[in-house]
Formats: C-alpha cells, sequence, structure tokens
C-alpha cells in the first residue's frame, strides 16, 4: 500500500516535471500509431517472451542489444517483451535519460525507488549496499532482482533492472490482467494509456502465455499444478498423519484444495511416465518426466486424462482434483521428485512460493 502511494506521489512529480506539452505529444504519437502502424497481426513468430511479434516500429526503435534481456525476464515471467520495452522507453527513453535518477529518487533503467527495490519493511532512504543486497531484498520483500547473477541486484543493470520491471508487472496482474498491472506500477490512468501505446507500437499480434496454461500464479520455474487462486493446506515436511493421527509424518509434497472439478495442470513441458492407479496410496496419479532431470507427481485425483509416453506441456490438464487413494478429502498431493517415487525433494522453490 505505501509503496503503491510513494510511486503515485513520485510519478506525478515526474509527469508535472515533464510539463502537460510532453502529455500532448504522446497523446498524438499513440494516435499516429493507432492510425498508421497499429494494423497487422502477421508474423507470430518468436523465441522467448510469449507468442508475440515486432512491429516495424518496434525494429526500428527498440535497441537491439535490449531485446535478447527482455525476452529472456517475459519468458521468465510470462510478460510480453515488447511490454518490457515500453516500461524502459516510457520510464528513461531506453536507459538514455540522463543519470536516470528522478526528482524523488527513483533510480535505474526502470525507475525503481530503492525503498520498492528492497521491500518497504526496512523504511526510508535504503543505502545502496542493503538495496543491493539479493539477501536483504528477499527479507523485506521487494521486487529487485539480481538476475545477472553478480550477487548485486542493480537497478542500473539493464538484466536486473528489466527481470525486476517484469517481476513487478508479474505480481500485479501480469498480462491476464494488464490495465491493473500497468496502473500498479504508476498509478495514473495517462501513464497506463502510454505504457499501453508503446506496447500496441512495438508489438505485432496478440500475446499469447508462453506455454498453452500460462497466467496460473507462481513466479518459479514451474507453473503452479492448479489454476488460481491458490490454497495451500498442507506444506512438504514433518506434520501429523491425518489418517493415523501419528506424528513426525514426513509429508513428501503439498497438498492444495479446491473441488472434484478442478483440473490438476502440468506445471512445466515434459513426458508422462505414469498414469494409473497407485495402491502406494497417491490413488489416481500421474507422473511427468522432465528435461531438468526432475519428476513432477500429481496424486489422489478424480480422474486422468493423460497416458504414458504421452508428452505435456505446462499447462496441459492432466485430470481432476479428486480424493482417490489415502486421502481424507478432495485436495491434489503435488510433489517433486528426483525419481518415480524416490528422492522427494521440496517443491517450494520449484514453484516460487
Ligand atoms: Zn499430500
Amino acid at each position: 500500500m505505501n509503496d503503491i502511494v510513494k510511486k503515485r506521489l513520485i510519478k506525478w512529480g515526474l509527469g508535472l516535471g515533464l510539463g502537460n506539452i510532453a502529455l500532448v505529444l504522446f497523446s498524438f504519437l499513440i494516435l499516429l500509431a493507432l492510425l498508421g502502424n497499429f494494423v497487422d497481426g502477421k508474423n507470430k513468430n518468436d523465441s522467448g517472451g510469449g507468442d508475440i511479434g515486432i512491429s516495424e516500429l518496434g525494429e526500428k526503435e527498440i535497441p537491439k542489444e535490449f531485446i535478447p534481456v527482455y525476452k529472456e525476464a517475459g519468458k521468465k515471467y510470462d510478460i510480453a517483451w515488447t511490454l518490457i520495452a515500453a516500461f524502459h522507453k516510457v520510464e528513461t527513453n531506453f536507459g538514455t535519460a540522463g543519470n536516470m535518477v528522478s526528482s524523488a529518487g527513483a533510480i535505474g533503467h526502470f525507475q525503481f525507488l530503492p525503498e520498492t527495490w528492497l521491500g518497504w519493511g526496512y523504511g526510508k532512504a535504503p543505502p545502496k549496499s542493503v538495496y543491493e543486497d539479493p539477501a536483504m531484498i528477499a527479507r523485506y520483500g521487494g521486487y529487485g532482482v539480481d538476475a545477472d547473477n553478480d550477487g548485486k541486484a542493480d537497478p542500473y543493470n539493464i538484466k536486473d533492472a528489466a527481470f525486476s520491471c517484469a517481476n513487478y508487472v508479474s505480481k500485479s496482474g501480469g498480462m491476464a490482467d494488464l490495465q491493473s498491472a500497468i496502473f500498479a506500477y504508476n498509478h495514473a490512468q495517462w501513464y497506463v494509456d502510454k505504457v499501453m501505446g508503446y506496447y500496441k507500437m512495438y508489438s505485432s499480434g496478440d500475446y499469447t502465455p508462453v506455454e498453452n496454461g500460462g497466467g496460473n500464479s507462481g513466479n518459479g520455474k514451474y507453473k503452479m499444478p492448479v489454476p488460481s487462486p491458490v490454497t495451500i493446506t498442507s506444506g512438504y515436511g514433518s506434520r501429523v498423519d491425518p489418517i493415523t493421527g501419528t506424528a513426525g509424518e514426513f509429508h513428501k509434497g503439498i497438498d492444495f484444495s479446491g473441488s472434484i472439478a478442478t483440473p490438476i495442470l502440468a506445471v512445466t513441458n515434459g513426458t508422462v511416465v505414469y498414469s494409473q492407479f497407485n495402491n502406494g496410496g497417491f490413488g489416481n496419479c500421474v507422473i511427468i518426466q522432465h528435461s531438468d532431470g526432475y519428476y513432477s507427481l500429481y496424486g489422489h485425483m478424480s480422474s486422468l486424462n493423460v497416458s504414458v509416453g504421452q508428452s505435456v506441456k505446462t499447462g496441459s490438464k492432466v485430470g481432476n482434483m479428486g480424493t482417490t487413494g489415502s486421502s481424507t478429502g478432495v485436495h491434489l498431493h503435488f510433489g517433486v521428485y528426483k525419481g518415480i517415487f524416490v528422492n522427494p525433494v521440496d517443491p517450494s522453490p520449484f514453484l516460487g512460493l
């Protein structure tokens, strides 16, 4: 809340600083683009950042060296890469706006306040040594990302900054709720229109999620196995066994609640290696093998929608939620393993939990 208010104040400040002339000019630009450029929806090529192509204007205006970075960030957070380019354009004109410090203290390529970057729990004006520290960002729940893995989340580093922008947009509604997501970045309708204007000018075609099931929450490398909103009823680790009542049972997965109609979704691309009723307690159970060396397991389902040998994409439906096998109620038991039923690991980091 606090950061949103602050962000708004800052952006209003910027807006006034630029003057109304700039706004009028931008409106004209957008209008021109709508008239001229925004008609063709061909070439849905693309290798990352979801399925969206670049327009002729985008080819001309977006600096080539940034495109792979936008694409990588877009792919990771399921955001159109041309939207990230639009933010970069609006915030600092692709990193060319002076020293990239606003009068209100927003910094770097995408003009984050240090407080938003780090998380507002720390308090006002965190020093660089603090807001650049990924451990401190994790502690205070900010949006800064150390995408180039150099140990520093640096708002002036294009990769860190672009990933942080995509992270922020993703956590604010993402492509499924684009108006809200942009509004969250800066609470002003003129700002939303401006970013949307560039996004449309730079894009050809419509965005479709990275894989067919995109849009589920979760910012790990895997998507959630159930649609949003996600409710977890039991985490990974020691707990009291819900069936026997004995303490110290080790729960080798995460339980998600839902109804018998809830579709169960593949968390990432892979090949089905198990799909049958399991007598060991998992009931109707699917296991998918992934190229990263891990296996995902989906248990207690009411129905099975895939068969062994089938390749599935992120978000493919593998079955419906149920309560088959050793289960006290309708839920999904989801596990990540290093083998088929052996060597379980904590799924939380895979799901970004
Ligand atoms: Zn379970």
